[in-house]
């Protein structure tokens, strides 16, 4: 899918990060060139390319990475705040006129995906209440008038055309002539397709300008296929010369375009994203949202959280140390109490289990957990000698009444304890090897 390499080459770049805890000049200079290189795979322009990674560089060399709890977290949130930049920043609504019709005109290469946006821009007006009306001001295309009306019955609008068998027809004419029918007809909004060609075209880009002057829009939106690649910066700026759009419709991101024109254009342009196409039937279409767009390139998710609040709980060398010895099995009763002490610490263990992959099931056992009983599995285990929670195979009945007693618990509690030791010892052994976890009743910690 569009993002599909340049989201996997950015995880791949962080991945490499986030185990490193203070972040160096060479560190942050590394990663920055594996940016660098994965948007210019994906097509970006190499001056929004260039702006964004010294950017980024500026900021993660600055003082809110260094003063950060986890400074690779913190680099990729900067990329991602930088990327939402790039997108438009805030979302763009379409705007409408304060006296209808608000007129919405369209221009774009041919091939696009212009008539079929007419129709699904149409639908989406319906659907909120609105009446729209379009307009086949396409009298370059063979066939495009015929393309429209099909689109407009299936959304179910008026459709304007010029009568079949007009000859080449006058496209500034009808357009024109379109806006005054749709007031008197009542219409709230006016969608004006226009013509395209394979490349960009003086002569039709006067029209487009033409169309313009004459109907005087409350939007023009430039449509531009996402799989365009390099060439969308070149035909971005001859449209916003020509026709000087207020905004930009990316299409076809549902193809296995690399995702460059969707990060370029609005950074050179300066214009929104509006809308977002994602399929050839009329539902495929979505307002734009910037910062949706780039967590969907960064696709990091939940994971994301989940190494903020894991790494928030246990300082990194420890939980190395931990996974060291979940590994080779050598997770002992201490480890047991460090590590509920430091979920005790972080305040959130419910919140935490529940990000854990496969642990959805746990969440009825996470709401019964009762943080008291972390301080009685501390005395419990706190009167333990080194060797017993080293080796718990060495509590006898014995010793577990001598443990019992120096904690003021029961054998019973002390016998719990050591099997709800021995599932988690289990549990994150599964879960430390990439599986999911099967806790028989874990029961109140
Ligand atoms: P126009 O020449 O700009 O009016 O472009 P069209 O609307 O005729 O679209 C050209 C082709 O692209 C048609 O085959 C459409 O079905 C297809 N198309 C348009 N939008 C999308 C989209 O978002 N995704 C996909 N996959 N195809 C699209």
């Amino acid at each position: 899918a569009t993002f599909g390499t340049l989201s996997d080459r950015l995880a791949e770049t962080f991945k490499n990060l986030r185990t490193k805890g203070k972040l160096s000049a060479s560190d942050v200079d590394g990663t920055v060139r594996e940016i660098r290189r994965a948007l210019l795979e994906a097509d970006v322009a190499l001056p929004v390319v260039k702006e964004f990674t010294q950017t980024v560089r500026e900021r993660a060399l600055g003082d809110e990475v260094s003063r950060a709890l986890n400074p690779a977290q913190q680099v990729v949130q900067i990329v991602n705040e930088e990327l939402v930049g790039i997108l438009g920043g805030q979302q763009r609504r379409l705007e409408f006129a304060k006296t209808p019709p608000t007129v919405i005109m369209l221009a774009g290469l041919q091939g696009a995906g212009k008539t079929t946006l007419a129709g699904k821009l149409a639908k989406w007006l319906k659907k909120d209440g609105h009446t729209p009306m379009l307009v086949a001001a396409d009298l370059q295309r063979p066939n495009a008038v015929n393309q429209l009306q099909v689109v407009g019955e299936q959304a179910g609008v008026t459709v304007y055309a010029p009568e079949p068998g007009n000859g080449v027809g006058d496209p500034v004419k009808v357009a024109k002539d379109a806006v005054a029918q749709a007031t008197r007809a009542q219409h709230d909004t006016v969608i004006i397709d226009t013509a395209g060609r394979l490349g960009v075209d003086a002569e039709l880009m006067k029209q487009a300008a033409n169309i313009r002057k004459a109907t005087n829009p409350d939007e023009v939106l430039f449509v531009i296929d996402a799989m365009i690649g390099q060439d969308a910066v070149a035909t971005a700026k001859a449209f916003q010369e020509g026709v000087d759009f207020t905004g930009v419709v990316l299409s076809k991101l549902d193809g296995d375009a690399r995702g460059g024109a969707a990060l370029s254009v609005a950074s050179v342009t300066g214009r929104p994203i509006i809308f977002a196409s994602t399929g050839e039937g009329l539902d495929d279409f979505e307002p734009f949202h910037p910062d949706r767009m780039a967590s969907r390139i960064l696709d990091l998710g939940d994971i994301l959280t989940l190494i903020e609040q894991a790494q928030q709980a246990f300082d990194e060398e420890e939980a190395a140390k931990v996974a060291e010895k979940i590994a080779s099995e050598q997770f002992t009763l201490d480890d047991f109490l460090k590590q509920m002490q430091q979920l005790r610490g972080a305040g959130n263990i419910k919140k935490m289990m529940g990000m854990l992959p496969g642990m959805g099931s746990m969440k009825q056992q996470l709401d019964d957990f009762d943080e008291r009983e972390i301080v009685h599995t501390e005395a419990i285990i706190q009167s333990m000698t080194p060797a017993e929670r080293t080796n718990p195979k060495l509590l006898n009945g014995s010793r577990r009444l001598r443990i019992a007693k120096g904690s003021g618990m029961t054998v019973t509690d002390v016998n719990q304890l050591v099997q709800r030791f021995e599932q988690a010892a289990k549990m994150m052994k599964t879960v430390a090897r990439g599986g999911t976890p099967q806790i028989p009743g874990m029961g109140p910690m």
